[in-house]
């Protein structure tokens, strides 16, 4: 049964007692799934994980965006060559009140990395938290540049669906689509076209319902496909076929890279 789990944290340290097995379950649920970094390190260690149906992205959240320097995006460059990885990312803006990276920093650092993404012709997974203004201000500018993206752990309304969608881009609902008081996101989900629909699970964090509050891992992307198709109101193996195949169109596509 085709799925894919199009965005998870293989390399967390939660995953060091048992990543093997863990691996062993996704990969009896999912035909593929994306391993995705969110600074130099996790980035390497995403990419030492690619296996057969294991892609790996490669970039700085916005977290980290301070470490976004020459020499940083030099690396990340070197590492994005390798052919399973398919993204940068993840990328963005987080304005959430724990993040203290200054928000023109976090800005800089978003650029100098969706440049790179256009530069190596990359499509690019984005990470935004109560930053909305601001991000599509900078993603105005530079969607048409890149061969496609994926709103991440999509967190928004109706007009934030519809701007992603003018860029072209994909939107991904991760475990809390699930959340019983998530009732808004739900509203959203119902107006993404289903060819632009992806799931995730963002493992190790936000389990979905059943497991809800447990360590998160990509097999755990079926209850949220199934929670959706519900949502949706689709047969889960269309919501299945239909997810599978968006995620290769933007994460498999053929590249011309000079
Ligand atoms: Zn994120
Ligand atoms: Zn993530």
């Amino acid at each position: 049964m085709p799925l894919v789990d199009s965005h998870c944290h293989l390399q967390d340290a939660k995953f060091d007692d048992d990543r093997d097995q863990v691996i062993q379950r996704a990969l009896d649920t999912v035909e593929w799934l994306v391993v995705i970094g969110d600074d130099l390190a996790s980035s390497r260690a995403a990419t030492t994980l690619i296996r057969p149906n294991v892609y790996a992205a490669v970039g700085i959240h916005p977290y980290y965006a301070a470490t976004v320097t020459p020499e940083a995006l030099d690396e990340l460059r070197a590492m994005a060559r390798a052919p399973s990885v398919v993204a940068i990312g993840e990328i963005g803006l987080d304005y959430f009140k724990y993040n203290d990276t200054p928000r023109d920093v976090q800005a800089e650092g978003f650029r100098s990395q969706l440049e790179l993404a256009a530069e190596l012709a990359l499509p690019v997974v984005i990470h935004n938290r109560e930053s909305t203004d601001d991000l599509c201000a900078i993603l105005d500018e530079y969607h048409t540049r890149l061969p496609g993206g994926v709103m991440h752990c999509f967190a928004g309304d109706a007009a934030f669906v519809e701007r992603t969608l003018s860029w072209g881009f994909h939107i991904s609902f991760a475990g809390n689509v699930t959340f019983p008081k998530a009732v808004e996101l739900r509203d959203a989900a119902r107006l993404v076209p289903l060819e632009k629909l992806l799931v995730e699970t963002d493992a190790p964090y936000l389990a979905p319902q059943p497991v809800r509050g447990k360590r998160c891992e990509p097999a755990h992307v079926q209850l949220t496909a199934e929670s959706l198709a519900e949502t949706i109101g689709i047969d889960l193996d269309d919501l299945r076929t239909a997810t599978t195949h968006n995620a290769a169109e933007l994460f498999l596509q053929e590249r011309s890279t000079s």
